[in-house]
C-alpha cells in the first residue's frame, strides 16, 4: 500500500502523457475552476498480494515441510465461498486458510472518514434465495435500493432506460424504442428458450436486430458485471441480465459498503467460532492427495510467514478460483487442467473517489457510454437515496473492468494512477464541479476476480467443478454466473460432498 499525492496539474499532464495502452484518453475537464492552481488529488494504491500467486504460477519451489497439523476439512481461500463453507462447517474439524490479511475475498469493505465503501461486490437481488436464506441465518438483511439506474449521455442522466426512461434517451425515436423492445423481447427469449440454446450462442449475435447503440451499452453493462463485452458472453447470461438491468422486476438489495457489507457479516460470526483455526495471510502453494480410493488424504502445503508448512486433510475444498486451482493441484489429468485453464478472467480495479461534500448522484448505478470506467454507485445511496446533507462526506465507487490483454497494467502503479486521473477527468467531464470536492481517491487491484461467462460455459461448467478424489471445488467460478450467491451455492454442494465422503450426517 502506498500513498502519493499528485496535483491537478500533474493530473491532467500525466493522464495526457501518459503511454500505456488502455490508459484514458486525455479528455480535459469542461471547467477546470483554476488551471494553475495546485489542487491535491490524493491517491491510496490497494491491492490483493499478488506475490505469492505469481511465485506459484511462476512454478517456485519450497522445501517440503513436515506435515505438523491435521483436520477433516481444510477449506481454502476465505472469500464468500470458502466463508460459507467453513460456517455449514463450523462444528466440524474445519480450517479456513486466506492469503490475505481479512477475509472477504472480492467483497471487502473499504471505509473513509466513516464512509463505508465497495472495493467490489455491489448488490444481491431478493429472488437470491441461497443468499437471502443465509443472510437471514446470520441474522442480517440488505436494504432495498431505491430507484432505477441512470445512463449518463453528455452529463444527463436519464432514469430507467429500458421502459419509459427510454424516450427520454438523447437518440433517435428508432433508437429509444429498441432500448424498450430488446428488453421485452429479450425477456420472452431468457422465459421460453431452453437455456444450453441460448448459452451457446454470443449476446452479440442475440443483439444485431437492434440499434448499435444496444450493444454499445451491453459492452458497457457487461464487462462492469460478469467481465466481458457482448461478444464474449453467453446469450444466456445477456438475456437474463434483461431481468435485472438497471433496475427489475427483481428488487435489489444491499448493506452500506455493498457486499462487503454481507462479507462482513459472515466474517464477524464465523471468525469467533473456528478461532484459531482460521488462518489469514496464508498463502496455499500445493494441493497433493495421498493415495488412492476411500482412503486418500490431502496434503495442503502453505507459507505462513514466508515459511513453508503443511497440514493433513480428510478432504478440502478448493474456494480459489480455478485458474489458481490448475497450479495448486497436483495429478490432474491433462484434459481436466485445460479445462480449468480455459475458465476466463477479468483484471478489475476500483476506484473509491472521496468526496468532501455530496457529489453527483442520480441513481444508485450511473452508466456511461464514452468513457475508461463504466459506471459508479454512490456509496451511501443505500443510506440516502440520494437525498442526504450537501455538505456530507461522501464516495463515488467507480468500476473500472479491464480487457484480459491489459492486466499486466495492474503491476505498473504508473498506469493505474493515471486511470485514477481519469476516473477524475471523467466524472468533471460529465458533473462539471466534481473534481474540486474529491479529497481522496482510493485504489483495489484485483488480477482475477471476476470470470467471464463465455457462450458455452454452462456447458463446461460441471465438468470445470467436478470433484477429483478428496479435493471439491467451491468459489463462484463453479458456476454459470459471476456473483456472492453463485459462491453461496457453489459452497453447499461442495460441503455436500465433502460430507458425504467423510461420513458427515447433515
Ligand atoms: C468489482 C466487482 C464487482 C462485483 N459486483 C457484484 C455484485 O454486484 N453482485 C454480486 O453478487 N457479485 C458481484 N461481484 C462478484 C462477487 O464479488 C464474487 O462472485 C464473489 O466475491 C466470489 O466469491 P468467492 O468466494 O467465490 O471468490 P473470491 O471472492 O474470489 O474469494 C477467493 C478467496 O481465495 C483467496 N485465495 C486465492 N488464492 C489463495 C491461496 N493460494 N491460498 C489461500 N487463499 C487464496 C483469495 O484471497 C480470496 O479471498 C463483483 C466482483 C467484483 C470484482
Amino acid at each position: 500500500m502506498r500513498t502519493r499525492r499528485y496535483f491537478l496539474k500533474t493530473v491532467m499532464l500525466g493522464a495526457a502523457a501518459s503511454s500505456f495502452p488502455g490508459c484514458p484518453p486525455a479528455s480535459a475537464p469542461a471547467r477546470p475552476t483554476e488551471p494553475e492552481a495546485p489542487h491535491p488529488l490524493g491517491k491510496n494504491l490497494g491491492s490483493e498480494r499478488f506475490e505469492p500467486c505469481h511465485a506459484v504460477r511462476d512454478g517456485g519451489t519450497w522445501a517440503s515441510a513436515p506435515v505438523t497439523a491435521t483436520c477433516d476439512v481444510a477449506v481454502i481461500g476465505g472469500g464468500p465461498s470458502g466463508m460459507t463453507a467453513a460456517w455449514r462447517l463450523r462444528e466440524r474439524d474445519v480450517m479456513l486458510l486466506e492469503k490475505e490479511p481479512r477475509l472477504g475475498g472480492s467483497c471487502l469493505l473499504d471505509e473513509w472518514q466513516g464512509v463505508k465503501m465497495s472495493t467490489g461486490g455491489a448488490f444481491y437481488t431478493e429472488t437470491e434465495t441461497a443468499l437471502v436464506g443465509l443472510l437471514k441465518e446470520l441474522g442480517v438483511e440488505g436494504t432495498r435500493v431505491k430507484g432505477a439506474d441512470s445512463l449518463v449521455i453528455g452529463g444527463q442522466p436519464v432514469t430507467d432506460f429500458f421502459r419509459d426512461g427510454a424516450d427520454r434517451l438523447p437518440f433517435p425515436q428508432r433508437v429509444r424504442d429498441d432500448f424498450k423492445r430488446s428488453r421485452d423481447e429479450m425477456l420472452k427469449l431468457y422465459r421460453t428458450r431452453p437455456k444450453e440454446e441460448l448459452d451457446a450462442q454470443r449476446f452479440s449475435d442475440l443483439l444485431k436486430p437492434y440499434a448499435p447503440e444496444l450493444t454499445q451499452f451491453w459492452n458497457r453493462f457487461g464487462p462492469s458485471n460478469w467481465g466481458g463485452g457482448a461478444s464474449e458472453t453467453s446469450g444466456y447470461v445477456g438475456a437474463e441480465a434483461y431481468s435485472w438491468a438497471g433496475d427489475s422486476e427483481d428488487p435489489r438489495r444491499t448493506f452500506p459498503g455493498g457486499l462487503g457489507g454481507a462479507a462482513e457479516a459472515l466474517a464477524a460470526k464465523l471468525t469467533p467460532k473456528l478461532g484459531s483455526r482460521v488462518k489469514t495471510q496464508v498463502s496455499v502453494y500445493r494441493v497433493e492427495t495421498e493415495g488412492t480410493g476411500a482412503k486418500a488424504k490431502v496434503v495442503v502445503r502453505y507459507l505462513e510467514n514466508g515459511e513453508p508448512k503443511a497440514l493433513r486433510a480428510g478432504a478440502v475444498i478448493l474456494a480459489v478460483p480455478k485458474y489458481f486451482a490448475r497450479h495448486v493441484l497436483t495429478g490432474l489429468d491433462p484434459a481436466r487442467a485445460e479445462l480449468l485453464k480455459a475458465t476466463r478472467y477479468a483484471p478489475y480495479p476500483v476506484f473509491n473517489v472521496c468526496l468532501k461534500s455530496a457529489g453527483p448522484e442520480p441513481a444508485y448505478d450511473n452508466w456511461f457510454l464514452d468513457e475508461p470506467f463504466t459506471d459508479f454507485i454512490s456509496a451511501d445511496w443505500i443510506v440516502h437515496a440520494g437525498r442526504g446533507p450537501a455538505e456530507r462526506k461522501t464516495a463515488l465507487t467507480v468500476y473500472h473492468p479491464l480487457p484480459e490483454a491489459q492486466r499486466v497494467l495492474l503491476l505498473a502503479d504508473e498506469a493505474v494512477l493515471a486511470m485514477a486521473d481519469g476516473v477524475a477527468a471523467g466524472l468533471e467531464k460529465h458533473f462539471p464541479g466534481t473534481l474540486e470536492k474529491i479529497e481522496e481517491i482510493r485504489i483495489f487491484r484485483r488480477g482475477h476476480p471476476m470470470f467471464i461467462p463465455t457462450p458455452g460455459h454452462l456447458k463446461v461448467v460441471e465438468r470445470v467443478a467436478a470433484p477429483v478424489g478428496p479435493v471439491f471445488f467451491a468459489h463462484s467460478d463453479s458456476s454459470y454466473f459471476p456473483a456472492f450467491v453463485s459462491a453461496v451455492e457453489a459452497a453447499e454442494t461442495a460441503v455436500g460432498q465433502a460430507s458425504k465422503r467423510l461420513g458427515f450426517s447433515r
